[in-house]
């Protein structure tokens, strides 16, 4: 199964040289996101509780002269994608600690990492915003995701106070959050709790009753188009 590809790109921007990387900073490479990284976020808030620096790169308009531990996410499993991925293995070899879905939908951080709070300031982009996930999985079996191989069914991964770090607005990745058996309680506390909530995985419209309409309704929903800015493309 494979992710497609969606990260625009533009040709003939200058690279960004970082230099040598301090040995106490961890170098983490967002190889193709669209939305911030949770993984990576939960890797900075880890590192950065250890005492290391944590730095962000996105894509592959960048270069360093060296660095000593080097962590990369990448998401779509596609030309581009790989491309970059192969680059970074090349640069890094041993270095380089890469998962993500674009490469292998079983590996997962250490326990300890996933349970760990994300750095939310990793992506200054999201501003006093909250993002991640309550729940994870689905019962479906839509032949185009990979969801039902990824996560399987759905699974509550967070309550809202450990998600939101005291946030009022949080943007929400569920893979299909109304297929959880307690959400309509989730739903229920969003809106008790006067949350501006942007479920960016959207909803899943079959699984909409009156009830869970009424409770939709009383929700601040935002959604916002574009969370980050595109990834430009570096050279082939
Ligand atoms: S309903 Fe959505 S999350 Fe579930 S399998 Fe289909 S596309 Fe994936």
């Amino acid at each position: 199964m494979t992710v497609p590809c969606a990260v625009n790109g533009a040709k003939g921007r200058k690279f960004l040289h970082l230099g040598r990387i301090r040995s106490d900073t961890i170098l983490l490479v967002d190889v193709d996101g669209r939305i911030p990284n949770v993984a990576l976020m939960k890797l900075s808030g880890f590192y950065r509780r250890e005492g290391y620096r944590t730095k962000l790169v996105r894509g592959d308009r960048w270069d360093v002269d060296s660095a000593e531990q080097v962590y990369a996410s990448c998401v779509f499993n596609c030309a581009l994608s790989l491309r970059r991925v192969r680059k970074l293995r090349e640069r890094f070899g041993d270095v380089l600690k890469i998962g993500g879905s674009g490469l292998d939908l079983k590996l997962r951080l250490p326990t300890e990492i996933e349970e760990f709070p994300a750095d939310f300031s990793l992506y200054s982009e999201m501003g006093d915003r909250a993002i991640g996930f309550l729940t994870r999985g689905c019962p479906f079996k839509c032949p185009f995701c990979v969801v039902p191989q990824k996560e399987g069914i759905p699974r509550q991964v967070s309550g809202l106070d450990e998600l939101l770090q005291n946030r009022t607005k949080v943007v929400l990745l569920d893979d299909n959050i109304l297929a959880h058996p307690q959400a309509d309680d989730l739903l229920s506390e969003m809106a008790e709790r006067k949350l501006e909530v942007n479920f960016n995985q959207t909803l899943d419209l079959r699984l909409v009753n009156r009830k869970r309409a009424g409770l939709l309704r009383r929700i601040n929903c935002r959604n916002k188009k574009k969370l980050l800015p595109p990834i430009k493309n570096g050279p082939m």
